[in-house]
């Protein structure tokens, strides 16, 4: 690993870090449980939106039980809004089954684990053991993906290939936070369609500062 791109990486850290010095997970949960549906739920899904079906959602639904008992249609209903909802409630059912199954109904703070449950990939894994557990973690979003590349930390589309780059360039202690930073910076500045290049802390170093305008 260069040093050079490491030196980039902690500079673009810090600069968010100052500029974001509040960061943390936009979703809402008490439990980890909570955390791994919600982050279900939030695929294809802005995080707002899916804070307001889960403040209902938890109250109705507390244990991995409570979603196996009901009727998926009314899953599906309850989670309409988030969309995707019907592929969404198989995936809550099957993955709260599983964890009835082989966890006793606990949501296990382990990645390999939690990986092999229905309906959570790397990215959700990496959002609950990161978040629910406190265990270093990359979850590789939408904005996670896009920003990397701008930034030039990596030129691929390949979330798990992100996920990797940004664990070589900074060190674990970095990574939860440093998805937030990210995610936040996506919603805030570097939107997808516009960049507000002119806005944003990180223009000096960016190698895509005012391309995508
Ligand atoms: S300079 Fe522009 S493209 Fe680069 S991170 Fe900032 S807003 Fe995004």
């Amino acid at each position: 690993m260069n040093k050079k791109q490491k030196a980039y990486a902690e500079k673009i850290n810090e600069l968010l870090k100052a500029e974001y010095p509040e960061v943390k997970i936009a979703l809402e949960y008490s439990n980890p449980f909570e955390l791994l549906i919600a982050t279900i739920l939030s695929a294809q899904c802005t995080d707002a939106r899916v804070n307001i079906v889960t403040k209902e959602l938890f109250k109705k639904y507390k244990t991995p039980k409570s979603f196996i008992d009901i009727e998926i249609e009314e899953l599906e209903k309850d989670i309409f809004s988030t969309g995707f909802y019907k592929q969404k409630a198989k995936s809550i059912k099957n993955c709260c089954s599983e964890l009835m199954s082989k966890y006793r109904g606990e949501v296990p703070a382990d990645f390999d684990k939690l990986k092999e449950l229905p309906g959570v990939g790397r990215k959700t894994a990496s959002v609950v053991v990161g978040n629910g557990f406190g265990i270093p973690a990359v979850a590789v979003d939408t904005h996670v993906k896009r920003i990397s590349n701008l930034l030039g930390f990596i030129s691929s589309d390949d979330a798990e290939k992100i996920e990797f780059r940004i664990k070589e360039l900074l060190p674990p202690s970095e990574w939860v936070r440093f998805s937030h930073l990210i995610a936040t910076h996506g919603r805030n500045v570097c939107f997808a369609r516009k960049p507000k290049c002119n806005e944003c802390v990180l223009s000096k170093l960016c190698p895509s500062y005012k391309k995508q305008n």
